[in-house]
């Protein structure tokens, strides 16, 4: 415990052995949820290669528009998938994060574990994966949408038939990134929401940033130097920076380069976690354990 505060943190990095587990677990939600996205745009790369097949040397809009009332319909037709794929995401990020506490309260003990577990996140679940749904079916939609447009222009514009399929081959491509961002983004945010609830339920104030401590932490070390330094400030949302850094709940850091505000996870394409500060409940023998567990260097407290 940080004795001139009186809060204790959960520390990811001494975290237990068995906590890291859970955490790669939820890692492994992600992966799960990434294949069966890019499954689907793999779908919608095959069905707009059969439907332009027959395309001859001249644009022929029908073919065009076809294929894109082909990829709506699919956006309808997968939505029962799309339910499942999303229970199923959320419910092993839930399940996994609720471990995750379980484990952590073993630490803090003073019946904290029992506020936890009456947290009220089922709102939160539902509306996670209703989202899920809506990001999952716009795949095919936001495909045939482009296809649509490119129909009504190919009338006037004069395009080249060949080098209109090349396009549109190559743009059901791009939804398999699309797929692998949404599964990370989308993995982090539903950690992020529950464990947020969790917290403020039992009166946590904030949490100190925590980074995955790679090279891929943005900005990434694979930039160019000078690109680099550009991005490596608080202002352009450097999670660098943030890391090791303290943040109310009600008051998330500037984390995008557009001044976007998030917390960890929040944010496109982010894999930082909170390291949730919780309020020091009322001692018992547990107590001892716990302060030695949770104490932090005192550079640590400076940010504070
Ligand atoms: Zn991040």
């Amino acid at each position: 415990m940080d004795k001139t505060t009186g809060f204790v943190t959960f520390d990811a990095k001494r975290a237990s052995v068995k906590e890291r587990l859970i955490y790669d677990q939820v890692r492994k939600a992600e992966v799960i949820y990434a294949q069966r996205l890019r499954g689907l745009s793999q779908r919608i790369v095959t069905m707009a290669y059969d439907a332009l097949k027959s395309m001859g040397p001249v644009v022929d809009p029908a073919i065009l528009i076809n294929l894109a009332e082909l990829l709506n319909k699919y956006g309808d037709v997968i939505t029962p998938w799309a339910k499942i794929m999303a229970q199923k995401m959320v419910h092993d990020v839930a399940l996994r994060d609720t471990r995750m506490w379980i484990e952590r309260s073993k630490n803090i003990a003073w019946g904290i574990r029992q506020e936890i577990e009456n947290a009220p996140i089922g709102d939160i679940l539902k509306q996670r994966m209703e989202d899920q749904i809506g990001l999952i079916t716009s795949i095919p939609r936001e495909v045939a949408s482009q296809v649509h447009q490119m129909a009504i222009t190919s009338l006037y514009s004069g395009a080249r038939a060949d080098v209109l399929v090349k396009h549109i081959l190559a743009m059901a491509e791009t939804t398999k990134a699309r797929a692998n961002t949404i599964a990370r983004t989308e993995t982090s945010r539903t950690v992020l929401e529950l464990t947020k609830a969790r917290a403020e339920h039992i009166g946590s104030p904030g949490y100190l940033w925590r980074t995955s401590s790679d090279e891929d932490v943005r900005p990434s070390l694979f930039l160019s130097p000078k690109t680099f330094n550009k991005l490596n400030t608080r202002a352009k949302g450097s999670h660098r920076l943030l890391e090791g850094t303290f943040h109310k709940w009600s008051e998330p850091p500037i984390s995008g380069p557009n001044g976007e505000r998030s917390h960890p996870g929040g944010i496109y394409n982010c894999r930082c976690v909170a390291e949730v500060i919780v309020p020091h409940f009322p001692p018992d023998k547990l107590q001892a354990q716990s302060w030695q567990w949770s104490q932090r260097p005192k550079s640590h407290l400076n940010a504070w």
